[in-house]
């Protein structure tokens, strides 16, 4: 391709609303252009690369036994009636009605329609296991659309969804996807982690989320250096932490006057606090009083508060009647003394204090010496892991201190088990003549996410740095002055060459001065950019410049193609 032909117009400014560097970069290199809020038009280098990251998918699912098929968008109504979505999807959901006043959406995942296909379809255990994709325009009216491809409305979905005949199929088409995935975001050159990751709406068994490291990402991971362990900041298990045994003293009450928070009270007794039990009281949809004890220093994670109680759905903050209903008082309150009004949650490294100082359920007054084992009533009382990860703390699976840091999500597997495949009755006859509920899984990848995520991870000051699996070109030939026709010959000659030896490369014969097309090429990103000067002519000394560190390197005529091609294999 020449650049002469290339739509690719580049630009100094990115747009005020963008925030992300990706969104910037994308805008500038002339990847992509707004049409209105979270819907983008792919110019050619954008689509280029969005071309490349399909290809390595549809190459990794075709591996592992996935058939690629094409579904329409638009979904009748009566499909998610049957699995009860279509009244609890809400305003995510883009809605239409026909010329007859029949209601449809546009898509946002596909579960329910595949599901009616493979029911229709599939009758016996012998066409198991079927694993079927397409990558289409997903729809999805997200409340706040932003970071350009990122978050959007109309975006790139790969979804793969797979049908066996039980429970370790099921989990064998789910390894085969995570490995699937652990390959293509390799290939794409990204440093993720696979996150162990709460279900969410989707239901079913379990899920990961495979999330590109990230500052700028919108996820918070927990992850050990020393082995694969990661988990979202929502989902991480955590250990008891044990504290020193201590001689038991007697639980006393003490005034407090004033000290409403952790802090007060920590200063005005003079311990450290680590020795305090903190409450946080929620009230849940039916208005009851949930009151969770973490200690101190710890912080109540919601997640883990609501699956710890039964049927609780979501968690408001309690209201000041509901807490003095239970016979307490917001700022001291503590598990000794609540009624039966109040659910009491306890973190199960409050359990292991001792001599601890909590709440005594009145105004201006607090316990000190409590030591839960002994002074709470067991019976009364749920003990779970209910607070959030802090950096530090240990792995679960090896021990070693855990870190944090930020992520995007790019893809996510679930099992999902019976949840579509029984709503909608798609049955088949197994091995022994019993009719059968189908085992399913779902795995999605954002495809424009994950370019945007690519560049997030590879950028400087100059632009975009792109691996060589995903680069709109490979290689860009630069004559410095295209107006000279022997350097552009000479170019084109090397152009030629490098097209007939299988390189993905762009020839920059645009008569623009040098500086403006080198500019271009640090902004656009090619990881290899060859250069043709008045030198070259004269010496045959070409130069190769290498994008992601700006090392220059000169070589003779005769070697650039193999050059080219051997650091291409680096990059
Ligand atoms: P998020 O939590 O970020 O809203 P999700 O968990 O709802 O995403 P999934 O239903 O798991 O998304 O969809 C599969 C993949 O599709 C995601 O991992 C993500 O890469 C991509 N995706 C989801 N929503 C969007 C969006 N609004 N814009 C771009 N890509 C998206
Ligand atoms: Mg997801």
């Amino acid at each position: 391709m020449k650049a002469t032909q290339l739509y690719a117009p580049t630009l100094r400014e990115s747009p005020a609303e963008a925030e992300l560097i990706s969104h910037k970069l994308m805008y500038r290199a002339g990847l992509i252009r707004k049409t209105a809020g979270g819907l983008y038009s792919y110019l050619p280098l954008g689509w280029r690369t969005i071309k490349k990251i399909m290809q390595i998918i549809r190459e990794e699912m075709d591996t592992k036994g996935g058939q690629e098929i094409m579904m329409p968008i638009v979904q009748p109504a009566e499909l998610w009636q049957e699995s009860g979505r279509w009244a609890v999807y809400g305003d995510e959901m883009m809605r239409l009605k026909d010329r007859h006043g029949r209601e449809f959406a546009l898509g946002p995942t596909h579960e329910e329609m595949i599901t009616s296909l493979v029911r229709d379809e599939v009758k016996s255990y012998k066409q198991l296991p079927l694993m079927l994709y397409q990558m289409q325009n997903k729809y999805r009216d997200e409340i706040r659309p932003r970071f350009g491809l990122m978050r959007s409305r109309e975006f790139i979905m790969k979804d793969l969804y797979s049908f066996d005949r039980d429970v370790d199929g099921m989990n064998i088409s789910y390894e085969k996807m995570y490995d699937a995935y652990s390959r293509i975001f390799t290939r794409c050159g990204l440093k993720f982690r696979a996150v162990e990751a709460d279900n969410g709406a989707i239901g079913g068994g379990h899920s990961h989320e495979f999330t590109v490291l990230a500052p700028s990402g919108e996820s918070s991971i927990a992850y050990c250096e020393s082995c694969d362990y990661a988990a979202s900041d929502e989902k991480a298990e955590l250990k008891v932490i044990h504290a020193e045994r201590e001689e038991l003293r007697p639980i006393e009450k003490v005034s407090t006057p004033d000290c409403h928070t952790i802090d007060a009270v920590k200063n005005f007794l003079n311990v450290p606090i680590e020795k305090t039990i903190k409450a946080v009281a929620f009230m849940d949809d039916d208005e009851r009083l949930i009151v969770a004890f973490v200690r101190g220093d710890h912080e109540v994670n919601e997640i883990k508060v609501m699956n710890a109680v039964d049927g609780a759905n979501h968690l408001y903050m309690a209201d000041e009647k509901l807490i003095a209903a239970a016979n307490s008082c917001a700022g001291f309150m503590s598990p000794i003394g609540l009624n039966d009004k109040a659910i009491v949650v306890v973190d199960q490294t409050v359990m292991e204090m001792y001599n601890a100082v909590a709440g005594a359920n009145e105004v201006d007054a607090h316990f000190i010496n409590v030591t839960p084992r002994r002074d709470f009533n067991a019976e009364k009382i749920t003990v779970a892991d209910i607070r959030m990860i802090q950096v530090g703390d240990p792995c679960p699976h090896c021990g070693k201190p855990l870190s944090m840091t930020r992520g995007i999500e790019v893809g996510q597997v679930f099992t999902l088990g019976k949840k579509y495949s029984e709503a909608l009755h798609a049955t088949f006859l197994d091995e022994d003549g019993k009719e059968k509920t189908f085992e399913m899984g779902c795995y999605g990848i954002g495809v424009g996410r994950t370019m945007a995520a690519a560049i997030e991870q590879r950028n400087d000051k100059d632009g975009i740095i792109w691996t060589r699996a995903i680069a709109p070109f490979e290689v860009v030939v630069v004559p410095v002055n295209a107006k000279d026709a022997n350097q552009l010959a000479y170019a084109e000659k090397i152009y030629e060459e490098l097209k007939a030896a299988g390189v993905d490369v762009l020839l920059d014969d645009r008569k623009e001065r040098a500086g403006v097309k080198f500019k271009d090429c640090d902004l656009i990103g090619y990881p290899l950019r060859v250069t043709i000067s008045p030198k070259t002519l004269e010496s045959g000394s070409v130069e190769i410049k290498i994008r992601h560190n700006g090392e220059m390197l000169n070589f003779d005529r005769s070697e650039c193609v193999s050059k080219v091609i051997d650091l291409l294999k680096t990059l």
